[in-house]
């Protein structure tokens, strides 16, 4: 099984806190630099609050993207979790 971002072997795995990728380890590392890594991990511990299990993550913006949370908020209207934990240029 290969990594869902890269071409290495997945050895010890675990599952992106944006979307459903399997991430190598050198991908875990590279997405918790990410500036919406937090971002990603509050939307998941809010949506297992509300019990939505089938939740796929913000989505992956790549590793100069960003999360477009402006959208995200207006699908959710959960201000206080789409609130920027950095300024936003
Ligand atoms: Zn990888």
């Amino acid at each position: 099984m290969l990594c869902d971002r890269c071409p290495q072997p997945l050895g010890v795995y675990r599952t992106s806190w944006f979307n459903m990728d399997n991430l190598c380890e050198a991908c875990q590392k590279s997405e918790e630099k990410h500036p919406d890594y937090g971002f990603a991990r509050r939307m998941e511990t809010v949506q297992v609050s509300l019990k939505n299990f089938n939740y796929e993550g913000v989505g992956w913006p790549g590793e100069d993207g960003r999360v477009n949370r402006k959208a995200i908020q207006a699908a959710f209207k959960w201000d206080s979790v789409c609130q920027p934990d950095t300024p936003q240029s």
